[in-house]
């Protein structure tokens, strides 16, 4: 097994910087790891327009390091108002936004501006369809007759089919995919791409609930049973390329995260790179004569042509098999954020080249 190599550097897929003081402490983490990242525009005030996406970014582009390369790739958080000639202003030049999120109303941090009707939004998928731009997904519809365990597999024939058939060629990201079955729609879709993030490629549901309650593992969507960790750890170790890194690192102060009500979230940017390697090694990839290329593909290049329209970088990233300590806790002037797998030790350690 390979034990040292080298691949192309990563792009999270999905990522929230949040604003103000948690975006100037979690910003340098993401730059000094990934070459990009998609960020996610579910802020309190939520990006709508090509204006505020354009601000967004130029706050974000304050606090990467002076000697790194990093491109953020900005999205529209689609509302019940929104426009077709909104969508399209943000989209073309001078191009503010790559793609458009689609929040169902009130399910996930920040989604009590998403869309309550989605069918009420076909216009503005007509344009997104024509005008090539990604709709990405959280595959979710809140509903209290609904078990949370079952929200993304009910999806798939209550959403995620209709649009499909109703907008062919529309380019659709399901994000943070958790269920054998989503992950086998999209592997069997057209035009359709998935991101996977890696506690759900480690964890199951009783992790999360078992030997005492991991507020660090909470998240949503939720940690599933683990024959749905173990069916989307084969799709994506297969080699197909309809599926990418996509972190869904989400910050949460402590202590919001650790209380009575605590927020949904991984932080997962620092133990990330490492966790995908580890899934990928566990899986047998790294024995495979095309085992680098396999995961290469999943960090650092499928989505990136075909979905975002992005070149490929030439810099690269080294990954070896040696012990790598994550920190217990990382703190900001008025912020602390504790990260996923706080002060474990990981098997694999990844460095720029
Ligand atoms: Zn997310």
């Amino acid at each position: 097994m390979k034990t040292e190599f080298d691949i192309i550097r990563w792009f999270d897929r999905h990522h929230h910087l949040r604003h103000r003081a948690m975006l100037e402490l979690v910003t340098p983490f993401l730059a000094k790891s990934s070459v990009g990242g998609v960020i996610m525009p579910n802020l309190g005030k939520p990006i709508t327009t090509a204006a505020l996406a354009k601000s967004y970014k130029q706050k974000i582009m304050k606090l990467v390091p002076k000697e790194m390369s990093f491109d953020p790739l900005m999205t529209c958080y689609l509302t019940d108002d929104i426009t077709p000639d909104e969508i399209e202003e943000g989209f073309t030049f001078p191009q503010q936004w790559v793609a458009a999120k689609l929040y169902f109303k009130g399910h996930t941090t920040n989604s009590h501006n998403g869309v309550s009707d989605w069918e009420k939004l076909y216009p503005v998928f007509e344009k997104m369809q024509d005008l090539g731009m990604p709709l990405l997904v959280h595959g979710e519809i809140p509903d209290e007759h609904h078990d949370i365990f079952d929200l993304e597999k009910i999806c798939v024939d209550n959403f995620y089919e209709i649009i499909r058939k109703d907008f062919p060629d529309l380019i659709i990201v399901a994000e943070h995919i958790t269920t054998r079955e989503l992950g086998m729609w999209v592997r069997e879709s057209v035009n359709t791409f998935g991101t996977v993030t890696p506690q759900h490629l480690v964890f199951n549901r009783t992790d999360l609930l078992s030997g005492g309650l991991k507020p660090d593992l909470y998240c949503l969507p939720i940690l599933k049973r683990d024959h749905h960790r173990i069916s989307l750890r084969k799709i994506i170790t297969s080699g197909n390329s309809s599926f990418g890194a996509g972190t869904d690192s989400a910050p949460h102060e402590s202590s919001q995260k650790y209380s009575s009500c605590g927020c949904a979230g991984c932080w997962n940017i620092i133990p990330a790179p490492s966790l995908y390697a580890q899934v990928f090694e566990e899986e047998g990839v790294f024995d495979r004569s095309d085992g680098i290329k396999v995961f290469e593909n999943f960090m650092s290049k499928n989505l990136m042509s075909e979905v975002y329209k992005q070149k490929i970088t030439s810099e690269t990233m080294r990954f070896e098999k040696k012990p790598f300590q994550i920190p217990k806790i990382i703190k900001g002037v008025s912020k602390i954020v504790v990260p996923l797998m706080a002060g474990e030790t990981l098997d694999w350690s990844y460095t720029l080249r």
